[in-house]
C-alpha cells in the first residue's frame, strides 16, 4: 500500500497551516510508530467458528458472520421526511467497496421510501460515474458548494435514476477544496455548513469518502452522524483502521461529540475459500457486535454496474448482491431507530 494514502494533499504538497484540532498533524505521527503489519494470523480453527462456510450457517442458524441472524423488517415507507441522518462511508484505503456501498445502500434505502441525497466527495468522482455522471461535463460540482458563497445545493443538485434518490456530484476540481479550505475559518465544518439547508428533505444523506484521511475526510467526519467502515475481506482488510478509528475518536473529541460508528460493513466476502473465513473471523473478533450482520459477497456484477452508470437494485434487481445491499438498508434502519 502506498503510504502517502494517509496523508492529505495539502500536506502532501508542503502547505503550511495551524492545525488547532491536532488531527491531521497527529495522523502524520501515527505514520511512524503505527505497525500496519501486526495484524492477521490465519487461524482456521478460529474462521470455523465465527465465519462458518454456508452449508453450517443454515444447519446452526448462524449468519456469515457466525451470529445468530436477527430478522430485518421490512420497513414501513415514512410519512413525513427529515431531519436527515447524516453517514460518512469511510476507510482511507482504496478499492474497499465505498463508493458501491454509497451507491447501493442508497438506491435499497431509496427503494423503501426514504429519501437519500448521496455526496460524492472524492476528486476522483466514481461516484459520479456510477451514476451515470460524466463529471468533467459538469459546470457546477461540490467544490463550488464548499468554496463560493451564493451557491446553493440546488445549483449542483442531479437526479439519478433511482426514483428518491439525488446526488451532489465532484469531479477533480475537489482537490483544490482540500487545499484551499485549510487557510478558511472553521474549514472542519464547511461540509457541514453546505449540508444543514437540506437536513429537512432527506430521511439519509451518505457521503463518499475519498481514500485518505486528511481535511475532506475530516469534513466528512464533523457533517456526519454516523460512519460506517467497508473492509474488504482480503489479507490486508485491518490494515490501517486503527488509524481511522483514531481518527474517528479525534473528531468524536474535538469537533463532532455526536459521532457514531453505525458498523463495519465487510465486502467482497467469498464464503467458499478458508481465507475468506479468516479475514471475516478475525473481522469479527476484532470488532464484535459492531460488525454489520449482513456481509457483502464478491460478484462480478459490481463492476458491471458502474459501467452500466446504475444501482446494482435496478441493474439485476433479483441479484444477490442487489438482495445484499437491500439487507444492509433494513439492518441500518434497525440500527438507527434503535439507537
Ligand atoms: P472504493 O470506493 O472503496 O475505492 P469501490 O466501491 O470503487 O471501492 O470498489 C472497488 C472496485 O471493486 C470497483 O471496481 C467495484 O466495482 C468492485 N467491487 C465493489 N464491491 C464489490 C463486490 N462486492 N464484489 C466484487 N467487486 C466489487
Ligand atoms: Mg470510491
Amino acid at each position: 500500500m502506498n503510504t502517502t494514502d494517509k496523508t492529505s494533499d495539502a500536506t502532501r504538497a508542503g502547505v503550511e497551516f495551524d492545525d488547532p484540532y491536532g488531527i491531521i498533524e497527529d495522523e502524520l505521527r501515527y505514520q511512524d510508530g503505527f505497525d500496519p503489519d501486526a495484524e492477521i494470523e490465519p487461524d482456521p480453527d478460529y474462521a470455523a467458528t465465527l465465519a462458518p462456510d454456508p452449508a453450517t450457517q443454515r444447519r446452526e442458524r448462524v449468519g456469515p458472520t457466525g451470529r445468530p441472524m436477527p430478522r430485518f423488517p421490512v420497513p414501513r415507507p415514512p410519512v413525513e421526511h427529515g431531519p436527515a441522518r447524516i453517514i460518512a462511508m469511510c476507510n482511507q484505503k482504496g478499492g474497499v467497496g465505498k463508493t458501491t456501498s454509497t451507491i447501493n445502500l442508497g438506491a435499497a434505502l431509496a427503494e423503501y421510501g426514504q429519501k437519500v441525497l448521496l455526496v460524492d466527495f472524492d476528486p476522483q468522482g466514481a461516484l459520479s460515474v456510477g451514476l451515470g455522471v460524466n463529471p468533467m461535463e459538469l459546470d457546477r460540482t461540490v467544490y463550488n458548494l464548499l468554496m463560493h458563497r451564493g451557491v446553493n445545493v440546488e445549483d449542483v443538485l442531479l437526479k439519478t435514476v433511482t426514483p428518491g434518490m439525488d446526488l451532489l456530484p465532484s469531479n477533480i476540481d475537489l482537490s483544490a477544496a482540500e487545499v484551499q479550505l485549510v487557510t478558511e475559518v472553521a474549514r472542519e465544518s464547511a461540509l457541514a455548513r453546505t449540508l444543514k439547508p437540506v437536513m429537512q428533505d432527506y430521511d439519509f444523506i451518505i457521503i463518499d469518502c475519498q481514500p485518505s484521511l486528511g481535511l475532506l475526510t475530516v469534513n466528512a467526519l464533523t457533517a456526519a452522524h454516523s460512519v460506517i467502515v467497508p473492509l474488504e475481506c482480503e489479507f490486508f482488510a485491518l490494515r490501517g483502521v486503527a488509524l481511522l478509528t483514531e481518527t474517528i475518536e479525534k473528531v468524536r473529541e474535538r469537533l463532532n461529540p455526536e459521532l457514531e460508528l453505525d458498523g463495519i460493513l465487510a465486502t467482497m466476502y467469498d464464503a467458499r475459500t478458508v481465507h475468506g473465513r479468516e479475514v471475516l473471523a478475525r473481522v469479527v473478533q476484532a470488532f464484535g457486535p459492531q460488525v454489520f450482520h449482513t456481509v457483502i459477497g464478491r460478484t462480478v456484477r459490481f463492476p458491471e454496474t458502474t459501467v452500466a452508470g446504475e444501482p446494482i437494485t435496478s441493474y439485476a434487481s433479483a441479484s444477490v448482491g442487489a438482495a445484499a445491499y437491500r439487507q444492509l438498508a433494513r439492518e441500518v434502519l434497525v440500527r438507527c431507530h434503535a439507537g
